[in-house]
């Protein structure tokens, strides 16, 4: 985010933050929002797994935080977003999702762009723990289950290569209970800072996939061009 960017970032495009714990449906409604309003989704974890996958150098340092059990610290993951933003066609709007991570990442992301709304998606503990507890992943194809939204056909085996379906080894109460304090401590300075200015829209995220996107929609600012 140079100032460069900064000066011609601003010709009535949407800008959009997304934010949400686990589980509550945030990369599903940011591709839904994308398509609607013609966004790009700007994924922090996907431009992660693509620079680890194509061998870049911003990959391989990814990597070795990956590989020496540490979370991506958050100069690389401003880096990342620095360097893709610097890439962007600003014709389009933008619905971001993994960032800004703190408080510093949310003034200086404020500074140097207009956003026009943060979206909160909301969803109790329980809540969270019901759905990312029921999660599986097929072992042959990577295929993605949910015990209650999307049920194999039969118990334990994946319905298109006829894998074995198994639990990720971090989707346990004891991790799952570690990640969620995790997020509140981080996320919280963030929210305080997008609140001063009013930003935040609140959703609750717990109804249907379709019945949250509507909400959403209805709640977002118009935008005059
Ligand atoms: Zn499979």
């Amino acid at each position: 985010m140079s100032d460069t960017a900064a000066a011609w970032h601003d010709g009535g495009v949407h800008k959009y933050v997304i934010m949400g714990v686990q589980g509550s449906g945030k990369g599903t409604q940011s591709k839904l929002l994308a398509e609607r309003y013609d966004l790009v989704h700007l994924s922090v974890g996907d431009i992660f797994r693509w620079n680890v996958q194509s061998h870049t150098k911003m990959g391989a340092r990814v990597r070795r935080a990956i590989d020496s059990g540490n979370m991506v610290s958050d100069d690389v993951v401003e880096a990342v977003v620095q360097q893709r933003l610097m890439e962007h066609n600003w014709n389009y709007g933008f619905i971001i999702d993994g960032f800004p991570r703190n408080g510093d990442q949310a003034e200086f992301f404020l500074e140097s762009f207009d956003i026009d709304a943060v979206i909160n998606l909301e969803l109790e503990t329980e809540e969270v723990e019901r759905r990312v507890l029921s999660r599986r992943l097929c072992e042959g194809c990577g295929l993605d289950y949910n015990l209650m939204a999307h049920r194999p056909e039969a118990e334990d085996v994946c319905d298109v290569c006829g894998g074995r379906l198994v639990q990720r080894a971090d989707d346990n109460p004891e991790a799952l209970a570690r990640r969620l304090d995790d997020y509140y401590a981080k996320t919280q300075p963030v929210l305080d800072i997008f609140s001063r200015k009013e930003l935040i829209l609140n959703i609750d995220a717990s109804p249907r996939v379709d019945e949250v996107f509507e909400d959403i929609c209805r709640s977002l600012p118009p935008v005059g061009n």
